[in-house]
C-alpha cells in the first residue's frame, strides 16, 4: 500500500518495534535513523564517527549530517511507493527539510502517527533495554536528558502535524500487540481504508 508516514514519540515509546509491524503490514521500509547510525557507528564509517559523540551524550546528530542521510535513503527503490519515518524529523529545521525533499519529487506526506507514554514508565523501559541491548546512550543520566531534549525540540513537531492535519495519536502504554491494533485503527481512520 503507498503510505507516507512519520512516526513520532518520546525515546523508549515503542517506536522501533511498532514501524517494524507497521513496514511489515504495509509493505513500505521502516527507516530508522537511529539504527542508520548505530549500524554506521558499529562499521567505523565516517557517517558512524561523525554521529558517535553526540549520540552517546544524549544530543541530536546535526542536521548536515542527517538531512543528507535521509534524502538519500528516500530514494531508494523500495521507497518509492511509500515509506514510514522512524526517528526523523526531530526538529523543526528537519520537518521542513523533509517537506522540501518530498516537494522536490511532487509527493507529500499521508499520516504523522504519534505514540505517547508516561516520562516514568518510559525511563523504566529504557533501563530495562539498557541491560537486554546494552545501548551506550541507555544509561539514566543519558537517558533523561534524551527525554529533555525530546521535549524541547521534538514535541513541538506534534502541533506542526496536527496543523497540518496529519497528526495521529495512540496511547503507547499496554502490551505490544494492543498498542500495535490501535496503531491500524487510527491508520485505517485517517487514511479512510481498511489496513
Ligand atoms: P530513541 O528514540 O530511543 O531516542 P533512536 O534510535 O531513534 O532512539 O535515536 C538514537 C539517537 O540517534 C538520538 O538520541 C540522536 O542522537 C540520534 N538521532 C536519531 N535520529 C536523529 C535525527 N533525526 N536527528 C538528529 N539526531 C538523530
Amino acid at each position: 500500500m503507498s503510505v507516507r508516514m512519520v512516526l513520532l514519540g518520546p525515546p523508549g515509546a515503542g517506536k522501533g518495534t511498532q514501524a517494524a509491524r507497521i513496514s511489515e503490514r504495509l509493505n513500505i521500509p521502516a527507516i530508522s535513523t537511529g539504527d542508520i547510525f548505530r549500524k554506521n557507528i558499529a562499521e567505523g564509517t565516517e557517517l558512524g564517527k561523525a554521529a558517535k559523540s553526540y549520540i552517546d551524550k544524549g544530543e541530536y546528530v546535526p542536521n548536515e549530517v542527517t538531512n543528507g542521510l535521509v534524502r538519500d535513503r528516500l530514494h531508494w527503490d523500495d521507497a518509492v511507493e511509500g515509506f514510514l519515518l522512524d526517528g526523523y524529523p526531530r526538529t523543526l529545521d528537519q520537518v521542513e527539510e523533509l517537506e522540501r525533499m518530498l516537494d522536490a519529487d511532487g509527493l507529500s506526506l499521508d499520516v504523522a502517527v504519534e505514540i505517547t507514554a508516561d516520562t516514568e514508565e518510559i525511563v523504566k523501559r529504557l533501563l530495562k533495554r539498557a541491560t537486554e541491548q546494552n545501548r551506550a546512550d541507555d544509561t539514566e543520566p543519558v537517558i533523561r536528558h534524551r527525554m529533555e531534549v525530546y521535549t524541547a525540540q521534538t514535541q513541538p513537531l506534534v502541533d506542526v502535524y496536527r496543523d497540518m492535519g496529519l497528526l495521529v495519536q495512540v496511547d503507547g502504554i499496554g502490551d505490544i500487540d494492543e498498542v500495535t491494533e490501535r496503531i491500524y485503527a487510527a491508520l485505517s481512520d485517517k487514511l479512510g481504508r481498511q489496513i
